[in-house]
């Protein structure tokens, strides 16, 4: 019998699944294995391993092909979203990079969503199109405009759920639906705002899942890296890929990530406690516009996040009231949250798109894009949420 599509990743899987039984030396934790390359006893061992038939199935030939610390780590994350098998990344972009190019050739189309993340939309409008891939871009969360777009070249779809900065979720079976009944499409969704603790998109029949494990994974914003999961034969093409681009997770990293992701499950517990009382405190308060938060129930989303999220992530954007300089003044007053770029982690990050993420861009492109100047993104963190919302009610109160 199927699982409920709507179960989640936890804490005690965060601690356990994906774990071996035993290591060497019978040590506790994962050790990171610092080497670039294996070797062989003699020439005999070297056949049979090139034959496919050493005794270990999990040996390895060179770094660029695979390093058991970091196997662990992808097989961890697979167990965490359900998935047959996973390959990391030196980053969240080398993995999504390292997707794509793996599922699409010159001649192909692509859909992509609004909202989504600046540089994959780079990736496909600007680096694919120069090697002859189309594209579509339609809006956030609109599957009309999706069956829409589709094409008889089109081979991919990547979607993001919750987007950033507007945390709009997409209708992951919907979408799923709609793929499939076309054939010959594939499904890329970009998770690292939801987490599988917040939501297992591949549950939902989606072909692959993509992390920034910069994000939440790693959680205390040290590291850099990236994971793809999915079905085997799908992963076995990207992690071929890997060996060729040499998109490759260092093992020290993949060591952060992976005493990171035995965190997961409390930290992005705080997190939803804390997202979620921050957005409504917000939403009451006068001196804001509007908030974004998938489980408010003013959000375009709510309904999709209702059905397939267990909460609504770190993630919470607002509009200021009285423009652009009156949101930097919020900022600025704020104590707790750091000026920072990225997100997911253990501490609270603020910033303002218009300033960090989208600073080239004129006020026209911005209204063009949906980019209110004066938008607040904020990335909550673990702290105390009484301390948190004490911060902002004072930061409001100051720079009112
Ligand atoms: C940060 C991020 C990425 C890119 O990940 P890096 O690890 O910074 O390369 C991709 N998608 C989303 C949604 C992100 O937030």
């Amino acid at each position: 019998m199927k699982d409920d599509p709507k179960t989640f990743a936890n804490s005690t899987s965060s601690v356990h699944a994906g774990i071996p039984a035993t290591r060497p030396h019978h040590a506790l934790a994962l050790s990171i294995d610092a080497t670039a390359t294996y070797t062989f006893a003699n020439t005999a061992e070297l056949e049979r391993y090139m034959r496919g038939e050493d005794p270990d199935p999990d040996r390895e030939e060179y770094g660029r092909y695979g390093n058991p610390t970091v196997c662990e780590l992808e097989r961890r994350v697979a167990e965490l979203e359900r998935a047959e098998d996973g390959v990391a990344f030196s980053s969240g972009m080398a993995a999504i990079a390292t997707a794509v190019l793996s599922l699409v050739k010159a001649g192909d189309h692509v859909v992509l969503f609004q909202d989504g993340y600046r540089r994959t939309r780079q990736l496909v409008t600007q680096t694919l199109a120069r090697f002859g891939v189309e594209h579509s871009i339609v809006p956030s969360g609109d599957l009309g405009a999706l069956s829409v777009a589709l094409r008889d070249n089109t081979r991919l779809v990547i979607a993001e759920s919750p987007t950033n900065p507007h945390v709009f979720c997409v209708d992951l079976a919907e979408l799923a639906g709609i793929v499939k009944a076309r054939g010959r499409i594939r499904t890329l969704v970009d998770s690292t705002l939801a987490t599988p603790v917040n939501c297992r998109p591949l549950e939902f029949g989606v072909d692959l899942v993509v992390h920034s494990a910069t994000k939440s994974l790693a959680g205390h914003n040290d590291v850099l890296g990236g994971v793809v999961v999915g079905p085997q034969h799908l992963v076995s093409l990207l992690r071929d890929a890997r060996g060729v681009l040499g998109s490759v997770l260092d093992p020290h990293a993949a060591f952060l990530i992976a005493r990171g992701l035995k965190t997961l499950g409390v930290r992005t517990e705080r997190q939803n406690e804390n997202a979620l009382a921050i957005a409504r405190a917000l939403e009451a308060h006068p001196r804001i516009e509007r908030v974004f938060y998938p489980l408010l129930e003013s959000h375009p989303s709510y309904a999709a996040a209702r059905a397939q999220m267990r909460g609504g992530g770190f993630m919470v954007s607002f509009i200021v009231k009285g423009g652009r300089a009156a949101a930097s003044r919020v900022v600025d007053a704020v104590k707790i949250p750091k000026i920072a770029a990225s997100m997911g982690g253990v501490e609270s990050l603020i910033e303002q798109p218009a300033i960090m993420s989208y600073s080239e861009l004129s006020a026209e492109q911005l209204a063009k894009i949906g980019i209110n100047p004066a938008l607040v993104r904020l990335s909550v963190g673990i702290e105390d949420t009484a301390d948190l919302l004490q911060d902002f009610a004072q930061a409001l109160d100051v720079a009112g």
